[in-house]
């Protein structure tokens, strides 16, 4: 279990204050000019020295991800952007809204830092439509940056102008996605692009721009103040530091709790969330890292460590490390087919596997749930997911897929079993 004295977000239940003399005596702000003097290289180092990889869903290597920004001479007309993905629409995840309204200094740090690595004068946190309050609590606290010079023309004494903006999103899922997220906020329809380019050589207006989660920024000023070295002291190697969990659904305390990764499953569950209801016999299922994410069985989450590679082997992922616990008390086709209803809503429409598969697996799964499908359509059921995943746009083809494979991966004979039974009783 991760002790306190190594917790990053020491305010995660806003039981302090999310105000800047709050946020320094947590150790906020706390020599940022020095770490931005050791400069760019350094940081960027140091931050791929942690192993810290995106915490946004994707985990692709933080520090690989700034080192791929050009480097921009003085004489350069081209701007750089760093954006913030707030979108956090995923089912089942809710730690950067209480990063936003708990611990906003931490993102604001964190960005000026991360700007600074990768020469970008100008911030554009995108915050999704419903989170009103948190983004009023943001505003407040970059207010509050600016008044003390932490942030703004000559930001923190070091030197480099730093600006930091709020954009609104308007509640649509595939606005998390990062180029959709783009395209929203030059006022377009959020609709992903193709990649390549992608955004860190032609992103935000054409211009060179580096996207990063929430949670990914906010932890980068601990990591250089403690070092890179104590943050990849935390898990296995690829796997490495401290993560939010998010836990929900039928336990007995849903709760965010941060926690070392590679923390097992049932610790999280049992030790945090208060325990399935019911006890520990009565999981049926768990969705490890939001609704995009396969469903494990109980006999997998039995022993699953959670991180990056783990899950992978296990034929899931970590994703935002949304965790939702399903009991037995749940009808799984009725779950699965009700996230299936979730992305036939939220797809974008652009590409014809996913407009119109997304379509076809919600209805197959209901008239499973309902017992009115043949045994066969399974295996057709299987076919559209695979027709789906790989042969679209953006990944929320395999968002949408996925859940649906680790139905069937793990409960298709409950499933055979529910339709041998209604096709009896029909005959
Ligand atoms: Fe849009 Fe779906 Fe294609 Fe992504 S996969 S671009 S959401 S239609």
């Amino acid at each position: 279990m991760l002790q306190d004295k190594d917790r990053i977000f020491t305010n995660l239940y806003g039981d302090y204050g999310f105000d800047l003399s709050s946020a320094k005596q947590r150790g906020d702000w706390k020599d940022t000019k020095s770490l931005i003097e050791k400069g760019k290289d350094w940081i960027i180092n140091e931050v791929k020295v942690s192993e810290l990889r995106g915490r946004g869903g994707a985990g692709f290597p933080t520090g690989m991800k700034w080192s791929f920004a050009p480097k921009k001479d003085a004489n350069s007309s081209r701007p750089h952007y760093l954006v913030i993905n707030a979108d956090e629409s995923e089912p089942g995840t809710c730690k950067d809204r209480d990063i936003l309204r708990f611990e906003p200094q931490k993102l604001i740090e964190g960005c000026l830092i991360a700007a600074f690595a990768v020469s970008a004068n100008v911030c554009y946190v995108y915050i999704r439509g419903e989170y009103i309050a948190e983004s009023k609590i943001l505003q407040k606290a970059i207010d509050e940056a600016y008044a003390n010079s932490l942030i703004g023309k000559n930001a923190s004494g070091t030197g480099f102008d730093f600006d930091m903006f709020i954009h609104m999103g308007a509640g649509a899922y595939i606005c998390g996605e990062e180029t959709a997220l783009l395209e929203s906020i030059e006022g377009n329809k959020g609709q992903p692009r193709l990649k390549p380019p992608f955004p860190a050589l032609v992103g935000l207006y054409g211009c060179p721009t580096i996207v990063n989660n929430v949670e990914t920024i906010a932890v980068v000023p601990t990591i250089l103040r403690r070092s890179g070295k104590w943050f990849a002291g935390f898990g296995r190697p690829r796997n490495t530091g401290t993560k939010i969990f998010c836990i929900s659904g039928n336990v007995n305390n849903p709760c965010n709790v941060e926690e070392e990764m590679g923390v097992p499953l049932k610790d999280l569950i049992e030790k945090h969330a208060g325990g399935v209801i019911g006890g520990w016999d009565n999981l049926q299922a768990v969705i490890p890292g939001g609704s995009s994410m396969p469903i494990l069985s109980k006999a997998i989450c039995d022993t699953i460590k959670m991180d990056f590679d783990a899950l992978v082997e296990a034929k899931s992922g970590l994703g935002t490390a949304g965790i939702v616990v399903i009991d037995k008390s749940q009808d799984i086709v009725k779950v699965i087919a009700r996230i299936a209803r979730f992305y036939k809503h939220e797809s974008c429409g652009q590409c014809t596997p996913c407009r119109e598969g997304s379509g076809w697996m919600w209805r197959m799964l209901v008239r499973i749930q309902k017992g009115e499908a043949e045994i066969a359509e399974l295996d057709m059921l299987m076919d559209v997911t695979k027709q789906i995943e790989g042969h679209t746009i953006c990944a929320f083809g395999e968002g949408s897929s996925w859940p649906v494979q680790g139905l069937l991966r793990h409960f298709r004979t409950e499933i055979e079993e529910r339709l041998n039974f209604k096709n009896k009783k029909i005959a």
